[in-house]
């Protein structure tokens, strides 16, 4: 009978520490997995600040190229518009063929779109279109936003003009801003986005001066079409750099709106910035790869000393277990083991009925005294196999006390087969134990029989009655089998022990 036929379990076994190293490597493949999880999360959050910033860096580059395009368009016509000579012939006298001689000089050194000359009195008196200079006297309105400019450099021109002896001058240009004395800026030319720079025409030598009144202003433009993106692209390297003419805004990717002079929107400049959004990916992986590595094999080391440590504690709890439930000296279940098993047995009644033998060695002691402590061991050891062998796997053999044995049997308990039994236990022990090479001893064995639930249905009652059947056996000489439920007239301990002195014991000894 083993401890599973009993239906016993301890209740340490049932704790679930083999689950421990598992529920240890699946933590540690939680934390790689959260780890790379956060690790991407962050290159993520890296990337999308990286190309932020990148697209930041690409707009204010943009901003101040085209700043530099507008300031270079009033730089260029500075010879002309800051000249005693233009004063004479532009604003003091309106010398055409002067204007257009100066207008293609302009305009052919410089890559102009437009160049236009706006007199003191809201009229457009000349105008580049196509590769001609045109002599007009057409109002300012006509084109859409010049009429702010107009007064925005008139503005300007009141606060920098200066008197000087027969007129008027402009405070000298040199130091000062040309945001100071010049309009730049963005207006739709001729229906055509463009950029323009303005100013006022002004003496530099002040040999002639200007009139009093409104400035004589001269603009000049150049449109946004390809050749100017091309010339913007070959500075920058922008991808897809393109301009969309009117409103609306982009919602992905780098641009810049341009707005005319109203602050109505005129375009957008817009280009592609995805190379730089993915040029991140190449660092990130490797270093979340790497990490990741380092932290599964951290991981994994850590939960696989915990599942050695885990096997390492479970096995001294079993040996813990085995040592605390068995005799050391036999390997037999020990008196603990046995209340647990009687226990649980006792449990299972009346469905599975079952026996309590008792047994004692008969004159053992003697043994020890002749032969000494070591050989009682070595006797007691060949008992105990023999008692094993002999009930098999439907009884349990326990070692209660010094050559006290206890049974608790499962197989048939009819006395008829339970005699039969007992009385193969008596003669397996009977045989003369070989405790040296020519030395044998005889000891005997005595049984008393108590059965369940028919002799009692506890613990405490079957091993009181079997022990009460044993003792009989002792009395009746020894090398007995007797059964609780023959006895007649149940002795008390003390009438038992009467008897059992005035029985004298059997020479146990034969050499
Ligand atoms: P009886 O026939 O009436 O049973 O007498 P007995 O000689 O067998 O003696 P008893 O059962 O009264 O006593 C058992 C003896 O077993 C007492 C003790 O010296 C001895 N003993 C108890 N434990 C051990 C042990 O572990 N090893 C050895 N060698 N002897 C033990
Ligand atoms: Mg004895």
């Amino acid at each position: 009978m083993n401890d599973k036929k009993q239906g016993y379990i301890d209740e340490n076994a049932k704790k679930p520490r083999q689950h421990i190293s598992r529920l240890a490597f699946l933590l540690a493949g939680l934390l790689i997995a959260v780890t790379s999880v956060s690790l991407v999360f962050v290159g993520f959050i890296a990337s999308r600040a990286s190309t932020q910033q990148a697209v930041a860096n690409e707009k204010r580059l943009f901003r101040s190229t085209l700043s530099d395009r507008l300031r270079a368009i009033v730089r260029d016509q500075v010879e002309l518009t800051s000249s005693d000579v233009s004063v004479q012939n532009l604003v003091r006298e309106f010398d055409p063929d002067f204007v257009r001689k100066s207008f293609d000089d302009l305009w052919s050194e410089h890559h102009l779109s437009k160049v236009m000359l706006i007199s003191g009195g809201d009229k457009v008196l000349a105008e580049t279109f196509e590769d001609y200079t045109h002599i007009i006297q057409r109002p300012v309105n006509e084109t859409p936003g010049l009429e702010i400019v107009v007064d925005k450099l008139r503005d300007m021109y009141r606060r920098n003009r200066v008197r000087v002896p027969g007129g008027f001058g402009h405070r000298s240009l040199r130091g000062i801003d040309q945001s100071e004395y010049a309009i730049m800026g963005f207006l739709q030319i001729d229906g055509k986005p463009a950029l323009f720079g303005a100013m006022p025409v002004i003496p530099d030598n002040h040999e002639v001066t200007l009139p009093d009144g409104p400035p004589t202003i001269l603009l000049s433009a150049r449109y946004i079409e390809d050749k100017l993106l091309k010339r913007l692209n070959r500075q920058l390297k922008f991808a897809s750099l393109t301009f969309v003419n009117g409103p609306g805004e982009r919602e992905i990717g780098p641009f810049h709106p341009v707005l005319d002079q109203s602050g109505e929107p005129i375009g957008i400049f817009q280009w592609d910035s995805k190379t730089i959004s993915t040029s991140i990916w190449p660092t990130i992986i490797p270093v979340i790869a790497v990490l990741s590595i380092a932290l599964a094999a951290l991981a994994f080391g850590i939960a696989w000393r915990i599942g050695q440590l885990t096997t390492s504690l479970q096995m001294s709890e079993r040996q813990n277990r085995y040592l605390a439930l068995h005799d050391s000296l036999s390997g037999l279940s020990n008196r603990l083991h046995f209340n647990r098993m009687l226990e649980a047995s006792v449990r299972s009644l009346p469905a599975r009925p079952f026996a309590v033998l008792h047994c004692d060695l008969d004159n053992f002691k003697p043994v020890n005294d002749t032969f000494g402590h070591a050989t009682g061991d070595l006797v007691i050891k060949t008992v105990a196999t023999r008692l094993k062998d002999a009930v098999g796997d439907q009884g349990l053999v326990c070692r209660v006390g010094g050559d006290e044995f206890m049974v608790i049997y499962q197989g048939p308990i009819n006395k008829a087969h339970l005699t039969r039994l007992s009385r193969m236990l008596v003669a397996s022990v009977s045989d003369p134990i070989f405790v040296s090479e020519k030395d044998s001893v005889n000891v005997g064995l005595s049984v008393g029989v108590a059965r369940a639930p028919s002799d009692g249905s506890n613990a405490e009652t079957l091993v009181g009655r079997s022990d009460q059947a044993l003792y009989q056996s002792k009395v009746k000489g020894r090398g007995q089998v007797s059964f609780y439920s023959d006895i007649r007239e149940p002795q008390t301990a003390s009438q038992m022990l009467i008897r059992l002195h005035e029985t004298s014991p059997r020479q146990a000894l034969g050499t």
